[in-house]
């Protein structure tokens, strides 16, 4: 074999609470992740010359080895005492620095496909604890499907896949970094609203308009406060016909609806798609990674 394709599917939190702060600096989350079927296309190939290439057309992706998904195929190598040159192709769907994990999930990618390519013959669970080294949401895109996330994100227990729930997300252009956000937070451990509880009975009985109405995301309150614009688009969201309720994912800036059906979902996307820079349709995933 001498390249393999890899889909790397964006991620969305149903539900995000900061617990506490640790030592490190980094802070404690209560979080439910989920995949979805949006997804960025990553295909690596063997080459004769020694080291890692990354290719990418989207400009706010570095190319170096600042790029997540060049450190990971590194860190690999590294593992095994090298594994000779490759080349990592990344096609962009995913918005960048958007709350969604396209970082991480082109890392995850890499992670799974460099293993398969070179038959490194890594477990799974060893994949994410090197995904771990890489970033706090990588381990959950390697795991994909619906998972509770407790530390920094990266300790995860498996959760019930909602199967094929239209979902509809819009981006409005800004870019956030999660680092700053947290800086930002000035959470209180006796105003938490221990709503993960409910999320998680949700998935278990497949209630998706209980989910709508339950999701929580403590990050919104510094995001919200710089950009109102986002607050007002979550808004407009939550109250479309055949939403269920509103979200922004991660640090923001993308909103989500979950929507009853698709039909609503295409509805509610015509009504916003020459208001922001990125709006789509798409649905919940089983799958972080998917060799296709
Ligand atoms: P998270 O929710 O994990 O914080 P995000 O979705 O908010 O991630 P990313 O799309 O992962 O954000 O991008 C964050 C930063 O990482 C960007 O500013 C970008 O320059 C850098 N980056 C490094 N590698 C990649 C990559 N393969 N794809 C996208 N961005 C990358």
């Amino acid at each position: 074999m001498q390249k393999i394709k890899v889909r790397a599917h964006a991620k969305i939190n149903l539900y995000l609470d900061v617990v506490g702060k640790r030592e490190d600096g980094y802070h404690n989350l209560e979080t439910v992740f989920h995949s979805v079927e949006l997804h960025d296309d990553v295909i690596i190939r063997k080459q004769a010359a020694k080291g890692i290439i990354v290719s990418c057309e989207h400009p706010g992706v570095p190319r170096d080895s600042r790029n997540l998904a060049y450190r990971a195929a590194n860190l690999l190598s590294n593992s095994v005492g090298g594994i000779g040159g490759l080349v990592i192709e990344i096609h962009k769907r995913i918005p960048v620095a958007a709350g969604l994990a396209g970082g991480s999930a082109n890392a995850a990618a890499v992670l799974h496909g460099v293993n398969e390519l070179f038959g490194l013959g890594f477990t799974q669970e060893t994949l994410m604890q090197f995904g771990a080294q890489l970033g706090a949401d990588v381990p959950f895109c390697l795991h994909g499907g619906a998972a509770l996330g407790l530390g920094i994100g990266d300790q995860l227990t498996p959760l019930p896949v909602l199967p094929d729930v239209p979902l509809l997300l819009l981006n409005p252009g800004i870019e956030i970094s999660t680092g700053t956000v947290f800086k930002k937070l000035n959470f209180s451990l006796t105003t938490r609203e221990k709503r993960s509880i409910i999320i998680k009975a949700c998935l278990e009985k497949g209630d998706v308009i209980g989910i709508g109405k339950n999701l929580y995301n403590l990050l919104e309150v510094p995001v919200f406060s710089q950009y109102p614009e986002i607050a007002v688009l979550k808004t407009e969201l939550s109250t479309q016909t055949g939403s269920c309720g509103a979200l922004m994912s991660g640090s923001g800036a993308t909103v989500f609806a979950v929507m009853h059906n698709s039909e609503a979902a295409r509805r509610s996307e015509s009504h916003f798609i020459n208001r922001v820079n990125f709006c789509t349709t798409t649905v919940t995933s089983p799958v972080g990674v998917h060799v296709y």
